[in-house]
């Protein structure tokens, strides 16, 4: 199993680190072509801004898209607002996850704090949140896993994961190996 991480801007190497704790072979994705090498792609956070500026400037997005559409993808914090398909007030990226998504919804960079969250299906997992998103609204076929508050931070959609803190800035590896099982559970489906 391969896990190829975005690599335009953002926390890429910390989810590097973080799946080779794992045990999990990664590359750093920084071609459009070097997704047709992965079973599964993390989106990290950043600037989903930037990153899309980017995405743009390497011709990305049509194959992002296909991926996203059909393979394990795990976004967290910017990586969720680029799966959103509604970010108020900001525009849609991929646009493959069913939310309407605020950006910077817990304020700002001073504003960062870690917690843990229950998820659904893991249990209690760490989490750092800095500008980090919420979704304001899950529709069809969203899956809740977990809320901070009132507020939904941790969804699945299908072959979709997407937190908005970042598991990859704590030693806690729980979200990583769900997200290593999705891959597994796509890979034994699609060998039937
Ligand atoms: N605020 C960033 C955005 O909206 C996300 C921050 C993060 O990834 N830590 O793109």
């Amino acid at each position: 199993m391969k896990i190829g991480i975005l690599a335009l801007q953002g926390s890429y190497f910390d989810h590097q680190k973080y799946f080779v704790k794992l045990g999990v072979e990664t590359i750093l994705v920084k071609t459009p072509e070097q997704l047709d090498e992965i079973d599964g792609l993390v989106l990290p956070g950043g600037e989903s801004t930037t990153m899309r500026t980017l995405i743009d400037r390497y011709n990305f997005m049509s194959k992002l898209k296909s991926f996203c559409s059909n393979k394990p993808v795990f976004g967290t914090c910017a990586g969720m607002v680029l799966l959103a398909k509604e970010n108020t007030g900001f525009p849609t990226h991929i646009g493959v996850l069913n939310v309407k998504l605020k950006r910077n919804a817990f304020g700002r960079q001073v504003n960062s704090f870690e917690e843990t969250v229950y998820i659904n299906g893991i249990g209690d997992v760490e989490g750092v949140y800095i500008r980090a998103p919420y979704i304001e609204v899950a529709s069809d076929y969203v899956e809740v896993l977990g809320k901070h508050k009132e507020v939904i931070v941790a969804v699945k959609q299908n072959n979709i994961l997407a937190t908005s803190f970042h598991p990859e800035l704590t030693e806690d590896l729980k979200i990583g190996r769900y997200f290593i099982n999705m891959i597994v559970q796509h890979n034994k489906k699609n060998k039937e």
